[in-house]
């Protein structure tokens, strides 16, 4: 997701309580004195405009939520989003690359990682930069807790069986496998759903999904 630069986004972001510097001396061990209350973690890497986790905070307040996205652009979006509504005290965002999340959570410390409709980086020479490659996955290991898991939704066929491919091969264990999510039961149940899944889906895309755990 890129979006057009907001005038401001910077100033925005930086003097949002909701934001997290990644900049300084690194974050791992330091979540306990972020957020006011000690509970699991659950991560959502490339949030976008944030929309699952500020529904996920606010029905599971028990929960500590933490996003990360690349773009100020469209962090600043999920920023704009979330200050208008009542304070939320388990949720947090940090504008970052993937690629640094070792220096962001100590060994252990996430209980739950969700890819939420990642980038699919289609061509062969760019397949280690999709966000379910092994290289990610060496990096979710250390940072998931022993019995953690990583879920995974896209409505794109070809990263999802990529997904499952890497996960296989570097022995990870498909918990869950659905190539069809929204049935008429799940969406009964009012389930949470990102932006690009609500939308990939009222078009009619299927819905996969896969979980896995070490
Ligand atoms: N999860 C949201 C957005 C999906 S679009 C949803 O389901 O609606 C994918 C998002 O991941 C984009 O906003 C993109 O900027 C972000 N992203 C892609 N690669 C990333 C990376 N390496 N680190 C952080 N964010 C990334």
């Amino acid at each position: 997701m890129r979006l057009r630069n907001i005038k401001g986004s910077k100033e925005i972001i930086e003097g949002s309580p909701y934001v997290i510097s990644s900049s300084n001396q690194g974050l791992s061990n330091q979540w306990k004195s972020i957020f006011p209350q000690s509970a699991p973690i659950y991560l959502e890497i490339g949030m976008g405009k944030g929309k699952f986790l500020v529904d996920s905070a606010i029905r599971n307040p028990d929960i500590n939520y933490i996003g990360i996205e690349r773009y100020s652009s469209v962090l600043c979006r999920a920023v704009q989003r979330v200050e208008e509504l009542e304070p939320i005290h388990n949720l947090k965002f940090i504008n970052m690359d993937a690629g640094e999340l070792l220096n962001t959570f100590a060994l252990g410390e996430v209980d739950k990682i969700y890819l939420h409709f990642s980038d699919p980086w289609p061509k062969d020479r760019h397949a280690k930069r999709r966000l379910n490659a092994k290289e990610y996955l060496t990096i979710y290991d250390k940072i998931l807790k022993a019995d953690g898991e990583l879920e995974m939704k896209t409505d794109n066929l070809l990263l999802f069986e990529f997904g499952l491919e890497q996960a296989k091969s570097a022995n990870w264990k498909i918990i869950h496998c659905n190539r069809n999510l929204h049935t008429q039961e799940y969406l009964a149940v009012n389930p949470i759903m990102t932006e690009y899944e609500k939308k990939f889906g009222s078009a009619g895309n299927a819905i996969l999904q896969y979980v896995i755990k070490r």
